[in-house]
Formats: structure tokens, sequence, C-alpha cells
């Protein structure tokens, strides 16, 4: 049976949020966060990230802010994206545990209770996955149940299927998934990557609370992307043994050759123009793609030497720090 050391403090808890665009959303989403944290035990910090949003979420949140002393808001210098954003966020956090959730209430916060539960239980992960995805447009599940079969295909680390970004971390998890210092970064996968003790509390999602999904199908594709190039060398090891294969196609080729000139009988020899032409295109097709694959990584690789920094802080508001400055 896991436990961990009961402390008479009552525990710190992060929640961090990530938003871009989402002033429709926003206040009916914090007030059902509000609404699930009263009457938990722990004490609460709430840290909205604005990814650079072009609507009024910036100003919703201020207000928000206004009213509730537990927000602070990390204001991103542009849009840098979902993850980015969540890591702007936890890299902020100093709570004992820190859970993350998106700011359209398709994340329940209702299960918050329950993470915190197997969390001062002794789990230093709680991750969730969603169940019935019926009530998810077609194209996204479809994409979404293709992407999470294919990476654990091929990817060295194994990704919970239909797993979202809404999770419980402990502080020895965070340190160390911020002890990963990768520009490209899945979440989903580094989170599985450093280990720890975890267990999986599924959740049906609810519809978006307003607004339209913010994963645009080029965001989509990029996050793809990230996930099977940061996390596995398989393509590169697929187009090796394609490359293998075409040469033992040739050898074949030499084989077969021979074999009518050794019998002297070359007359069946006849010049295949389109034949020819067809290898020609198959092996130097596939291998533009392969080195297409190869350029992926290279490029992967010198963005991560860049070691530019993966998101840029223009301002946190923090209202307590506010009231602190104006007094003294
Ligand atoms: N989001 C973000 N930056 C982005 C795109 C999305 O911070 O560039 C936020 C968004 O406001 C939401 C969460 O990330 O709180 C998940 O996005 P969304 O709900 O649009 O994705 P979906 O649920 O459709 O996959
Ligand atoms: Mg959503």
């Amino acid at each position: 049976m896991l436990t961990r050391n009961l402390s008479s403090h009552p525990r710190c808890v992060d929640i961090i949020v990530p938003v871009y665009n989402e002033e429709a959303a926003i206040d009916s989403f914090h007030r059902q966060l509000t609404d699930a944290l009263t009457g938990l035990p722990q004490q609460f910090n709430i840290i909205y990230v604005d990814d650079g949003s072009r609507d009024d979420t910036l100003e919703h949140l201020h207000a928000l802010a206004e009213e509730d002393r537990r927000i602070n808001v990390i204001e991103l210098s542009r849009n840098f994206g979902h993850q980015a954003a969540l890591c702007a966020g936890i890299d902020q956090a100093r709570g004992d545990f820190v859970i993350t959730l998106d700011g359209d209430g398709q994340h329940p916060p209702a299960l918050i209770a329950e993470m915190l539960t197997l969390a001062e239980g002794g789990y230093d992960i709680v991750l969730t996955q969603r169940l019935d995805e019926e009530q998810l447009p077609f194209f996204k599940r479809f994409t979404s149940r293709l992407f999470y079969q294919f990476t654990n295909h091929i990817a060295e680390t194994d990704i919970t299927p239909a797993s979202s970004d809404f999770r419980l971390m402990s502080r020895s998890a965070v340190e160390a998934l911020r002890s990963m210092p990768e520009y490209h970064r899945f979440l989903r996968g580094m989170v599985a990557w450093i280990g720890f003790r975890s267990i999986i509390l599924p959740f049906k999602p609810p519809q978006r609370l307003a607004g339209e999904s913010k994963y645009s199908l080029n965001k989509m594709v990029r996050l793809a992307m990230d996930a099977i190039f940061s996390f596995s060398l398989m393509p590169l090891y697929i187009g090796i043994s394609i490359g293998g294969l075409f040469l033992l196609a040739a050898l074949a080729e030499v084989v077969y050759v021979l074999n009518f000139w050794i019998r002297g009988d070359t007359s069946h020899l006849a010049p295949g123009w389109s034949s020819l032409m067809f290898m020609l295109l198959v092996v130097g097709g596939a291998r533009m793609v392969f080195m297409g694959i190869t350029g992926i990584y290279i490029g992967y690789i010198f963005q991560e030497v860049k070691h530019r920094p993966i998101y840029i802080i223009r301002n946190i508001y923090d209202k307590t720090e506010n009231q602190k400055e104006q007094v003294s």
C-alpha cells in the first residue's frame, strides 16, 4: 500500500491552465474550477498561462485575478503552443503537487479531488485517459487513434493511448521533467519516459464550454512530428531496411541476367525501357523520402543545439506581489 508521510501542514497544489483565445470559455471554466476546489484540504495556487491570445482572454484573466487572490497570470510574449505554455506554468510552480488542465472545460475540474486523493496515497503521477471518445468529432477521434497506435508501435517509450495533458505530478516528478531540456516537447511522452509510480484515471470528456478548438491541423501535425521524431529513430531504420531490400532486388537481378549470359542466350534480354524507368523512379523516390526523413532529424538536432528558450515570458501578473509593491 502506497502512502505519503502525512505532514501537519496542508499541501500546496499548483493548478496550471494554458489558454489561447479562450475569452468565451474562461469565466465559466474558472467557476467550474473554484467549485471543484471548494472544501478540499490543500492550498491552491492557480496559474493561468496566456499563450499570446489575440482576443480579450488576458483582460478576463486580470479581472478574475482581481477577485481571486489564488490566481497568477503568466503572459507569454507570443503564441508558443500548448506544450510550451504548459512548460511555462510548470516551471513557475513551487507546490508539492502540480496539476495541468485545459481551460475549455474538456478536462473536468471535478476530477481534481480524486487525483489528489491518489497523490496523497503515494502516487507521483496521476494520468488521465479519455473514455467514450464518441463525443469527439470523427476526424479528431480517427487521427488520435491512428497517432497513438503508430507512436506506440515505433517509440521506445509506452504512451498511454487516449491520454491527455490533464495530469497530476508530485514535486519529484516535476523536477525530473524539468531536468529534460529538449526544445521539441511532447509532454505525454516525456512524462511516460521519466517513470515514477503512476496510475491512470479514466474520464469522459465533456464538450468544450464555448469557442472552437485551438489545435489547428498545422498544430496537430507539429505535435505528432514532435512525438514521432523525438521519441523514435524507427523511421531511419525503416529507411535502411527498405534500402537493403532494394539492394537485394538489384543482386537478384544481377544473378538473373548473369544466368542468361552464362548460358549464352542473351536474346531474351530485350532492352526494357519501361521496367528500367520504373525501377529508377521507385529507387529515386525512396531515396528522396528517406533523405527527407534524415533531414528532419538533422533539423530537429539543429533546433536543439541552438538552445533557444521554449517560451518567453512578457509579464507575470501576481496580484499579491502588486499589492506588496504598492505597500513598500
Ligand atoms: N492552447 C494553448 N496554445 C495553443 C493552442 C491551445 O495554450 O496554441 C490551449 C487552449 O486554450 C486549451 C488547451 O490548450 O486550454 C487545449 O486546446 P484545445 O482545447 O483547443 O485543443 P483540443 O481539446 O481541441 O485538442
Ligand atoms: Mg479542448
